[in-house]
């Protein structure tokens, strides 16, 4: 019998290269707005060399890949994502050095942004307090600019390394291009995976800095909601605040299917059991449209969609 075509899209359940992966797993759970269908292939790596594999196995197969950090700033499609996603549970610190009073720590990018902000504090480390409260991987922080409280992940950033066709490249923070929520990675149609990042802080009081992280964390108590959701859904505008926009054009709890527009926070969008990535997009294209007719500003998606979508998420509701 003639053996069956391999496709460019089929894998091994164990690829040859040793890691496991799984076909359509379910990717809603590994969001935190808990929307969205499979992953056609995913495959779950613990550390940066397993994460530069997957690369190199997807990119040899002509497989489309993208990493998924904690999907805490992601819109996975209903329909799924094609080719192979690859779950970031790479976690490990690989250096730390102490001069004077200054460390320099050097983390693999599935590390959680919040756990290591909240260690560092506790050993009286300034410069992350602000990223206590955010959700993702040191990854995810670094393509997107993750900031709050008037920090930024640029801030303290000395450098990454990345994958660049298949060999590892060092950066430092001036080669990344930041701007307000977006890198010259995130503006790229194929982003280099970063593998690991290196942040420098300073020497501060241990109660200081986490006096810092406990008046941020009652500030997200107070004023963001606590059911699922992705943070802020669009930008801010210059000069003024999404949520405020939004609000402002009536839209604080409309609803659609099991999705919300938070009553407590109208940039958040929050979702219920059952909810799907449409409802999702029918609240982005009802706020972009009401706020467009009413203020004349188009919102931008702060999120970044992933996988196949009939109408770009980007665009719906907009002029553009
Ligand atoms: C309750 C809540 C509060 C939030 N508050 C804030 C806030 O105050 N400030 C803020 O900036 N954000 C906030 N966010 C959004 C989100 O947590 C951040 O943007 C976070 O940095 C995303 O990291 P992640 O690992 O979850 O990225 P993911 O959502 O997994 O991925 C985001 C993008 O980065 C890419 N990516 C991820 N890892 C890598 C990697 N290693 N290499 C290459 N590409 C990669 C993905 O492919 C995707 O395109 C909040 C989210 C929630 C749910």
């Amino acid at each position: 019998m003639a053996p069956s075509p391999v496709t460019a899209h089929r894998l091994p359940p164990t690829d040859t290269s040793g890691l496991a992966c799984e076909r359509n797993r379910p990717l809603a759970r590994w969001t935190t707005l808990r929307v969205g269908g499979p992953a056609e292939w995913s495959v779950q790596v613990r550390s940066s060399a397993e994460l530069a594999r997957a690369v190199t196995v997807a990119t040899e197969r002509d497989l489309p890949w993208r990493i998924l950090g904690g999907g805490s700033n992601v819109l996975i499609s209903d329909a799924g994502v094609g080719g192979l996603v690859i779950l970031n549970a790479a976690r490990s610190v690989l250096e730390e050095t102490v001069c004077s009073e200054e460390l320099r720590v050097r983390v693999e990018s599935g590390a959680p942004l919040a756990g290591l902000a909240r260690r560092l504090a506790r050993a009286g480390w300034a410069g992350l307090e602000w990223g206590c409260g955010i959700p993702g991987t040191v990854g995810g922080a670094i393509v997107g600019n993750a900031g709050a409280h008037g920090g930024e992940i640029k801030d303290a950033l000395v450098g990454a390394t990345l994958l660049d066709n298949g060999h590892e490249r060092a950066v430092v923070v001036t080669e990344l291009g930041y701007g307000y929520r977006t890198s010259a990675l995130a503006r790229s149609p194929a982003p280099l995976p970063v593998l690991a990042a290196e942040f420098r802080l300073h020497r501060a009081a241990v109660d200081e800095c986490l006096g810092k992280i406990a008046e941020y964390e009652r500030w997200r108590r107070a004023h963001q909601p606590r059911e699922h959701s992705a943070g802020s859904m669009f930008k801010n505008p210059p000069g003024t605040a999404a949520g405020r926009l939004i609000d402002a054009a009536g839209l604080k709890g409309a609803e659609h299917g099991g999705a919300q527009i938070s009553t407590r926070h109208a940039n958040f969008f929050v979702t219920q059991p059952g909810a799907t990535a449409a409802d999702i997009v029918a609240l982005i294209r009802l706020a972009r449209r009401t706020v467009l007719e009413r203020f004349g500003i188009q919102l931008e998606l702060e999120i970044s969609p992933l996988g196949r979508w009939e109408h770009d998420p980007r665009y719906v509701g907009g002029s553009n």
